[in-house]
């Protein structure tokens, strides 16, 4: 089956009391135990198991290709799931540019109890060898990365991770399952904020962590999923599963509108620079298509010709764009980076982040256009 149907049958849920097209909530904490004490439908209690869940898996895995597919109350309790399989002593190489909660959580909560980390450049793959450590036990991977959406090359990684017998894991969050599947690159393991795109309506936070198979690793994942217990309760799971069933539509028109304004935006007089991969002259196009043959997210960078303060006015200026961070709504939204980053970012002054939503795009041009004309 193509993605398109995938994403809309394999999270049905058949519902066994009024056969329901719409899948039921099993707003249920716990489950009735037979009289020779087993549990006849497979589920105990929800800290373990539930209907929602087991569809909302089912689906993620089916999507990016893999075996086994785990979700948890957040994107960063994905990361942390992941990252709770090495050892101390365990060594993990990170991108020096990267979702930055990502990296504290490994340095700031993992570190004290023995996890070794330190950051590469993971566009340089000779850096990315040599960083390699006896103790390195795994490569995290972003891309695009923030805040210039700069692309890492998942398949040389990975060759160069396996001839270590080191596991490749990818944070595959800006992208979503439908536009770009690591482990069709060689990834053992992918991650999802499904807060952002698999969701979609800016209204469920979650993660998702895929095993390209079942190994130690999953299996310590799922104990970590039960033990440390940062569930995902039963409504968002159902929203996360409605969200997939649309998914490759919204990713299609996300793309779309995307492409479009950074066209457009690249010939503007009031812009300085357009970061977007989809775009001919993008420094990473050529892996962008090899790496996303079906579209770039709905992400764009652009640096504004002018000082920040010309840039935040801009954002200021903006009407259908609202200004907040996160990413993957219907609605658009820009965010200037480095203010939200604070007085540690490198990241240009003038630049602002947007996140493409679902409108029709000569609405979002016409605002677009008026903000930056106006600043
Ligand atoms: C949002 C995000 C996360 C963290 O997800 P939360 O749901 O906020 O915990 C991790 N990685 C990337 C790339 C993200 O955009």
């Amino acid at each position: 089956m193509r993605k398109e149907t995938l994403a809309i049958h394999a999270t049905h849920l058949q519902d066994e009391t009024a056969a329901s097209i719409a899948p039921p909530v099993f707003l249920t904490t716990t489950f009735e135990r037979s009289e020779d004490g087993s549990y006849p439908k497979g589920h105990m209690y929800s800290r373990n198991s539930n209907p929602n869940r087991d569809v909302l898996e089912k689906g993620l895995a089916q999507l990016e290709g893999g075996e086994v597919a785990f979700v948890f109350g957040s994107g960063l309790a994905a990361v942390s799931a992941v990252f709770q399989c090495m050892k101390s002593g365990d060594h993990v190489l990170m991108p020096t540019v990267g979702y930055y909660a990502s990296y504290k959580l490994a340095e700031e909560i993992m570190g004290p109890w023995g996890l070794q980390v330190s950051q590469v450049d993971m566009t340089d793959l000779a850096a990315v060898e040599a960083a390699i450590r006896p103790e390195t036990k795994l490569i995290w991977v972003e891309t695009p990365a923030n805040p210039l959406l700069t692309l890492s090359d998942i398949e040389a990684i990975c060759k160069i991770a396996h001839a270590h017998n080191i596991l490749v894991g990818v944070d595959n969050t800006l992208t979503s399952p439908i536009l770009q599947n690591p482990i069709q690159l060689g990834a053992d393991i992918v991650m999802h904020a499904t807060t952002k795109y698999i969701g979609g309506h800016s209204d469920v936070l979650g993660g998702a962590v895929i095993f390209k198979e079942a190994s130690a690793w999953s299996e310590r994942v799922k104990r970590v999923q039960i033990l440390m217990g940062a569930t995902q309760n039963p409504l968002d799971c159902y929203l996360l599963a409605r969200g997939l069933k649309t998914l490759p539509l919204r990713m299609r028109e996300h793309s779309k509108n995307a492409l479009e304004l950074a066209t457009r935006l690249e010939n503007h007089a009031g812009i300085e620079q357009v970061h977007y991969p989809g775009l001919p002259s993008n420094p990473n196009y050529a892996l962008a298509i090899k790496q996303m043959p079906n579209g770039q997210s709905g992400m764009i960078a652009i640096q504004i010709k002018g000082d920040e303060a010309k840039a935040r006015k801009v954002a200021n200026r903006l009407q259908l764009f609202q200004q907040a961070t996160s990413l993957g709504g219907v609605e658009s939204l820009v965010e200037h980076r480095k203010s939200i980053e604070g007085p540690g970012s490198t990241t240009p002054g003038n630049l602002l982040r947007l996140s493409i939503g679902l409108e029709h795009v000569e609405d979002l041009w016409e605002d677009l256009n008026q903000a930056i004309l106006g600043a």
